[in-house]
């Protein structure tokens, strides 16, 4: 098809959502166009190792293994798969047009966004290195693999606090580092922490190196008052200080909720904007499972195809 003739749908993503979206409309015919990205083509679970607890996969997957077989998936099916990145996208019309890398501007009557959404990291040196080997983002993904282990979770607002009390479940001890000498976190959650027998705390302190050649084994603190320096042993560094839902290419085209993510009406994928759906970890910021990611994509799609459907 030329770049220029006017397809059925562009899917901006090639996370669970995107991908589990480009199945679906791929098996509806609909021929999807699918932008993967390119570093970061596959989504977050490529950063992974085991996940235990996407379905169907008794023993465990490999997060970029299953990034492959979904991958697979669509293309078996038909999508079209790019390794781009789209630069600029123009959804206020009823042809919708996605630029790519390379400038080339790409129509189509729907758009699904999957764009999903950035963990904010410490932007320390060995951080993305042991991504997977003690440092995590994610409790209920990465906690299981932490029986009686003392570990640190970073942060001190509500989800710091909600991911340390559900670490406690596993860990033996869970020390929360916190920057200042209180907590953000709402009153009640943190008065339940801090009775927690298993919860400790670093107060005024923040992280400032990550240590271990193969997993996690310590990390050095700075006192943010004195300035001292001191190392403590730990086998797991959860880093909970904050999402950044990947918003920049629509901001302004279409409606978000006040922490920038994307607004969609009740329980469907549309936008405020017809012909524009939008799944996955991009709006969502209470599960950001890979299976609640793809279980939007697969709505996204039927929403999708609906839409197309009452074009004709
Ligand atoms: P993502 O997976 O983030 O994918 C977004 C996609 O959008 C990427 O492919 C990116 O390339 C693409 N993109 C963004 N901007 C553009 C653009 N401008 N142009 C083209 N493409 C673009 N969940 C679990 O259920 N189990 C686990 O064990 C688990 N472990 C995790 C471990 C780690 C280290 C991390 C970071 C997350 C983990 N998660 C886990 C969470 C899970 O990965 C996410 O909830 C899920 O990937 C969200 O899917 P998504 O499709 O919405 O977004």
């Amino acid at each position: 098809m030329s770049d220029q003739a006017v397809r059925n749908l562009i899917i901006i993503g090639s996370g669970p959502a995107g991908y589990t979206a480009a199945v679906y409309a791929a098996r509806a015919n609909l021929e999807p166009l699918v932008f993967e990205g390119s570093v970061t083509a596959g989504g977050a679970l490529m950063n992974t190792t085991e996940v235990e607890n996407f379905p169907g996969f008794s023993d465990g997957i490999m997060g970029p293994d299953l990034m492959e077989n979904m991958r697979a998936q669509a293309e078996r099916f038909g999508a079209e798969l790019v390794r781009d990145d789209v630069t600029a996208v123009d959804l206020t019309g009823d042809v919708k047009t996605v630029t790519d890398g390379e400038g080339v501007v790409h129509k189509a009557n729907a758009v699904i966004l999957a764009m999903g959404s950035a963990y904010r990291e410490l932007g320390l040196p060995d951080e993305k290195r042991l991504s997977g080997h003690g440092v995590s983002w994610c409790a209920t993904c990465d906690g299981a693999f932490f029986r009686n282990q003392d570990i640190m979770v970073v942060g001190g607002g509500d989800s710091a606090v909600e991911e340390a009390t559900f670490l406690t479940r596993f860990a033996n001890s869970v020390t929360l580092v916190h920057r200042r000498d209180e907590l953000r976190a709402s009153k009640i959650m943190a008065e339940r922490a801090e009775k927690d027998p298993k919860i400790r705390f670093a107060w005024n302190s923040e992280v400032v190196a990550i240590h271990g050649d193969a997993k996690v084994s310590s990390v050095t603190l700075r006192d943010t008052v004195t300035g001292e320096e001191r190392e403590q042993e730990t086998t797991g560094l959860f880093i909970a200080i904050g999402h950044l839902p990947r918003n920049e290419l629509v901001t302004g085209q279409i409606d978000l909720d006040d922490e920038g993510y994307v607004l969609v009406k009740d329980r469907t994928t549309h936008t405020n904007v017809d012909g524009v759906f939008a799944c996955g970890d991009l709006v969502d910021h209470v599960y950001r499972q890979a299976i609640t990611a793809a279980g939007s994509g697969c709505s996204a799609a039927l929403d999708a195809e609906r839409f197309l459907a009452s074009l004709d």
